[in-house]
């Protein structure tokens, strides 16, 4: 009979438990977005820690058809009080409220100024360069000069 460290255990080692609401680190594997990965054990592959870190907290496995969703804009974060269950489509609409859709957005919320969309927009600069100068992605600068994405709504 093989036995197999449970998961939870396994992956405690590399959790970096900060404050009670403070992002928690992982200084485990991580995928190429940052996503908390665990060490594949025996006939797995590597799986999200922040899934079984949240599956423990609630004492049972994620209903089907959710998934594991972060509060926080940290994908390597394994605190369960930034993590529920979720649906995927919950979870975009949530991650593209919060400007995470589009990497590099300077603040949690991704909100630039009308001043700024205005500025964004008349600036002659390489959208490269002006990304760098206002703190977003080069996509969301192109984005913004082609009309299709507004930071702020009208009122
Ligand atoms: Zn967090």
């Amino acid at each position: 009979m093989v036995t197999t460290t449970p998961a939870i255990v396994r992956i405690a080692k590399y959790l970096v438990r900060s404050g009670e609401d403070e992002c928690w680190g992982w200084t485990g594997h991580t995928d190429h977005l940052g996503y908390a990965k665990i060490d594949p054990g025996p006939g797995e592959h590597g799986r999200s820690a922040a899934k079984f870190v949240l599956e423990d907290a609630l004492g049972r496995a994620l209903r089907p058809g959710l998934e594991t969703c972060h509060s926080c804009d940290e994908p390597g974060c394994c605190n369960p009080r930034h993590l529920r269950e979720d649906t995927h489509a919950s979870n975009m609409a949530d991650m593209a409220r919060r400007g995470r859709a589009a990497t590099g957005l300077r603040n949690a919320h991704g909100k630039l100024t009308d001043e700024e969309v205005a500025a964004l927009r008349a600036d002659p600069r390489h959208p490269n360069e002006v990304a760098t100068a206002f703190g977003v992605s080069a996509p969301y600068v192109y984005n913004v000069r082609a009309g299709r994405r507004r930071a702020v709504p009208r009122a």
